[in-house]
């Protein structure tokens, strides 16, 4: 198949490009390094350029015959959809109906989106199913949310289909640590508790120890990134194959806290982890974990990757790659 790959220069993306690449796919990243790195993209050409340019978008659609797309480009990060929401409802959404616009002039018709456990707010339950009620407390799941309305309708009157992917915490790097977490400015847990062992941090901050949960901090459900990618090529098999349009939550199904997080780490690295405590920080449900039973059952997804500890141990060799 020729897949283009919108944000392959990114966290995701990047391993979604080389895992396409050795699948024998054809692979085109469409990137405008706002948060990717060009060397990242190890595989397939490359083209630098933004969703808002629909002259880009128009010449990458003429140039090939793409199967289908995978769509990663996107703003992440919550609080500053919180301070500046006007950016991500036109990054996320602007540059969506531009990729979606372009995809029906050139009539391809498959997309797989990723989405996020934010879309579902503050958890009624857990594990959180698809069934969950959707009510999305930041701009940045709104605009996942919204996208997955869109798509719905543009599958209804336009006949694309999609496959919604709504990741919990990904995470870890590629096994021989060719390829990992690169944020600028990085804030997710792993990477800095890992960055703070090796000395690059001086401490990690835990984010709040009052929570209702068994040590007062958050729990998060952690997903190999390579588990995450492994699902999006199941997801193309499904279009492919003339499948109806889906959403699946996606994770291992198992909860950890910061704390066990920190714990992990320190055991990985062989180093305690300088930790300092402060106040929670705005916007962070105290648990999310996924009920990833339906893509197990529909599709026979399974975790390689399921245990916290390798996960680390993943992340931890290319943070010292990056390191040296
Ligand atoms: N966290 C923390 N200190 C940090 C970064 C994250 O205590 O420096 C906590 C955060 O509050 C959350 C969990 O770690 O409960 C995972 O956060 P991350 O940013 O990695 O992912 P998110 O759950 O926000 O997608």
């Amino acid at each position: 198949m020729e897949i283009l790959v919108t944000g392959g220069a990114g966290y995701i993306g990047s391993h979604m490009v080389a895992m396409l690449d050795e699948l024998r796919h054809q692979v085109v990243t469409l990137d405008d390094l706002s948060c990717g790195y060009r060397d990242a993209v190890l595989a397939g050409d490359f083209v630098n350029g933004s969703l808002h340019d629909k002259d880009t978008l128009n010449n990458v659609f003429s140039q090939h015959r793409f199967d289908a797309v995978i769509h990663f480009a996107g703003l992440i990060a919550v609080g500053e959809s919180v301070r500046d929401p006007a950016k991500y409802y036109q990054n996320n959404l602007g540059g969506t109906l531009n990729l979606l616009d372009a995809m029906r002039t050139h009539e391809v018709n498959q997309l797989v989106f990723s989405s996020t456990a934010a879309i579902f707010g503050i958890p009624e339950y857990i594990p959180i199913d698809e069934k969950h009620p959707q009510a999305p407390i930041n701009p940045y799941g709104m605009t996942k949310w919204m996208t997955e309305k869109i798509l719905r309708d543009y599958d209804a009157a336009y006949g694309l289909r999609s496959v919604a992917l709504r990741y919990f915490n990904a995470a870890g790097a590629a096994p021989d640590a060719s390829l990992g977490e690169r944020h600028n400015p990085e804030t997710h847990l792993i990477p800095l508790a890992l960055r703070a062992a090796i000395g690059d941090l001086p401490a990690l901050t835990v984010f709040g120890t009052d929570y209702d949960t068994p040590d007062g901090t958050c729990i998060r459900d952690y997903i190999h990134i390579q588990d995450l990618c492994t699902a999006h090529v199941l997801a193309l098999k499904h279009l492919g194959s003339g499948g109806e349009s889906r959403a699946y939550n996606l994770g291992n199904g198992q909860g950890y806290s910061v704390k066990e997080v920190i714990d992990v780490a320190s055991r990985v690295c062989g180093i305690s982890v300088p930790v300092k405590f402060g106040p929670r920080r705005e916007g962070d449900p105290p648990r999310l974990v996924a009920d990833a039973s339906k893509i197990r059952q529909d599709w026979g997804w399974k975790p390689r990757y399921s245990e916290l500890k390798e996960i680390v141990e993943h992340a931890w060799a290319w943070e010292v790659k990056c390191h040296k």
